[in-house]
């Protein structure tokens, strides 16, 4: 799964706002970037094709196995908790960090470890139905984008549905048009660069944000 990883960092930070967006964003992809850093490092792996299903793990316990998600979603909440000086912030992260398990158990054909060894594996295998798998992400990122654009002051709402936009013209372009990578090392490259280019859209709709709370009436009375 690409784009419909970020529904829940858009619902989380319209849910609780001190959560940074950007944080959120890359929150969502914490366990990927994990994937492809230690794939670089042949820790862990996928084997990759040019036919459905185009990616299967076939190494994954440190990051896409169930119990190392929760230490991935526990460390990620605290550390955000720590750092943001708040809990709710804290808690937010940690469960987006979570939520990635159980949006590629959609997705994914049986390669998700369930223990600390790499069988026995889970997989619902949309990704053998493209257009469904397609329909899926797009869906899920527009919904939940637009329902935290609701919420945002102008700028940011614009800055906010442009990434959401934007990410689903990647995800259009990556499951029709966009030929596998034929080595890992491009694959992670290219995830790598997506991961950081979305959190940086995040960064700048939390930037319009600040610069245009949307102030009460009574906040506006203060001198
Ligand atoms: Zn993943």
């Amino acid at each position: 799964m690409l784009a419909g990883h970020y529904a829940p960092a858009f619902i989380a930070h319209r849910l609780v706002p001190r959560a940074p967006l950007w944080a959120l964003l890359l929150a969502a992809q914490a366990v990927d970037v994990g994937f492809m850093l230690l794939g670089l490092f042949d820790v862990e792996g996928a084997r990759l094709a040019d036919h459905e299903p185009r990616l299967i793990v076939t190494a994954g316990v440190w990051t896409h196995s169930l119990p190392a998600t929760a230490i991935w979603a526990v460390t990620c909440g605290l550390l955000a908790a720590r750092l943001l000086g708040s809990r709710s912030a804290g808690v937010a992260i940690g469960a987006v960090v979570a939520s990635h398990w159980f949006a590629d158990l959609l997705v994914h054909t049986p390669d998700l470890p369930l223990g600390l060894t790499q069988e026995p594996a889970v997989g619902l295998g949309l990704w053998l139905h493209p257009p469904w798998a397609w329909a899926l992400e797009c869906g899920l990122v527009l919904a939940s984008c637009g329902w935290l654009a609701l919420r945002l002051p102008a700028t940011a709402r614009r800055r906010a549905l442009g990434l959401g936009a934007a990410l689903v013209g990647l995800q259009t372009l990556s499951e029709f048009v966009i030929p596998t990578p034929p080595v890992f090392g491009q694959l992670a490259a290219s995830a790598l660069a997506i991961y950081a280019a979305t959190a940086l859209g995040g960064w700048s709709v939390d930037r319009a944000r600040g610069a245009e709370p949307t102030a009460s009436p009574r906040e506006q009375k203060q001198p």
